[in-house]
């Protein structure tokens, strides 16, 4: 049998109409939660934004979904998440700032549903049978002893993975360090053997807007206006990836984890329900297409253990600079992360190296460490190196991002 996908329109319904409609087409959360059931709503807040910006699931899918699950009287409900690589160490961000600026924390309140971030809750270790790479794995243990998952990731491009939807969302249920080995073991197969230990029950995709490119924000945001359901996370990314253009054959995870399952990622194995796919198709920029456009004159050198704490906030340096600072400002700059080769760097006056993997050749150029450095230091450094006016870029960025958090507010007062 095939499994089944649905796709609905928000425009004219509104954003909770559309999530119940999506559940009730793609077959419905009452089969899945019974009394006995504790259940676990894993949005994707992989970092503090705004509701609505594309980055971070949108609070009324949320709200939306939690109401639902909360109508069938379960035994426990928790939103639960851990931020990305480098949050919640001393001097970062943090994931209960994700659940702040991002609304999640206002819906919890309003409905009486506790939070729970990963990065700080215990954890257990467990062995994945016959795995592609990663035989043990420390995952978090409100997420490991829940019985009903339901995953609400966002419609986005990634630097590493092409895509990001369910399947990645779930590394968020590994405590700190941990996400960072599934980048040095390699991420792809990584993902894979994670969701064959802890696999979502249910999806809900928010694509409601979502984000293509770099995730810089207003510029790289897409608008689809679309909620995704289903029970099946391999079918649901499917449909998913091919909505923002890509095929699924690309995504090297979500091969790997249908084959582990026996399934097969491709459209012809799913029965796509509600809007017709075709009509919503839309032509994503991948992660690298744009960081070539937008960034010419930047030469990034990666080893093989670069993972997206590093890459994430680079990221955010480059593009604060670029912004706040003016783009000849990175024209001849050579960025070096993860471990990579000393004669695979050239010789340039700008360089900057990043992070406790290419600490070896810090001698290179200018030096941020940590793992990863924060973004701030990484400014410092790349405007240090090209001539820039690094207090100024930092109180810029500080500015524009709470000029964004108080424009979204409106979205969290209802
Ligand atoms: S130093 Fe950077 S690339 Fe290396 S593990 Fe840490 S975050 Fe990843």
């Amino acid at each position: 049998m095939k499994n089944r996908v649905s796709i609905i329109s928000a425009e004219k319904i509104g954003v909770e109409v559309a999530v119940r409609k999506a559940i009730d087409l793609a077959g419905g959360l009452p089969e899945l939660i019974a009394p006995h059931s504790r259940v676990l709503i894993k949005p994707n807040l992989c970092r503090p934004e705004a509701s609505g910006t594309g980055v971070t699931t949108d609070c009324r899918v949320i709200e939306a979904v939690t109401r639902l699950v909360l109508e069938l009287n379960p035994k426990s409900v928790i939103i639960g998440e851990g931020a990305g690589a480098g949050y919640d160490f001393s001097g970062s961000t943090s994931t209960e700032e994700a659940f702040r600026v991002s609304g999640t924390a206002d819906v919890a309140a309003r409905l009486g549903v506790e939070l729970c971030n990963f990065n700080d809750d215990e954890w257990e270790e467990v062995s994945v049978k016959n795995p592609y790479i990663m035989d043990r794995v420390k995952i978090a243990r409100t997420a490991l002893h829940s019985d009903v998952i339901i995953s609400l990731p966002v419609l986005k491009t990634h630097l590493r993975t092409l895509i990001t939807l369910s399947l990645k969302n779930t590394k968020g249920i590994l405590p700190g360090a941990e996400k960072r080995k599934t980048h040095a073991l390699g991420l792809d197969k990584a993902i894979a053997d994670l969701n064959s230990v802890v696999k979502p029950s249910y999806v809900v995709v928010d694509a409601l807007a979502g984000m293509q490119g770099l995730w810089a924000y207003p510029q790289d945001r897409v608008e689809p206006g679309l909620i995704l359901a289903g029970r099946e996370p391999c079918a649901v990314d499917t449909v998913g990836t091919h909505l923002m253009g890509f095929n699924s054959s690309q995504v090297m995870h979500l091969q790997y984890f249908a084959a582990r399952q026996r399934q097969k990622a491709d459209l012809q194995h799913i029965d796509v329900v509600g809007e017709p796919l075709d009509e919503h198709i839309m032509n994503f920029k991948s992660g690298w297409d744009v960081f070539r456009a937008r960034y010419p004159g930047v030469h990034i050198i990666e080893g093989e253990s670069a993972c997206s704490g590093c890459m994430g906030e680079l990221m955010g340096a480059l593009t604060a600079v670029r912004e706040f600072s003016g783009g000849e400002a990175l024209s001849e700059l050579t960025v070096i992360l993860g471990n990579a080769r000393r004669d695979e760097v050239p010789k340039t006056e700008k360089t900057v190296v990043l992070g406790k993997c290419a600490r070896r050749l810090a001698h290179l150029g200018l030096f941020a460490r940590g793992c990863p450095p924060m973004c701030e230091d990484i400014i410092r450094i790349i405007c240090s190196a090209t001539g820039s006016d690094a207090d100024m870029v930092i109180a810029s960025l500080n500015q524009e991002r709470n000029r964004r958090w108080e424009d979204t507010k409106h979205l969290l007062a209802r």
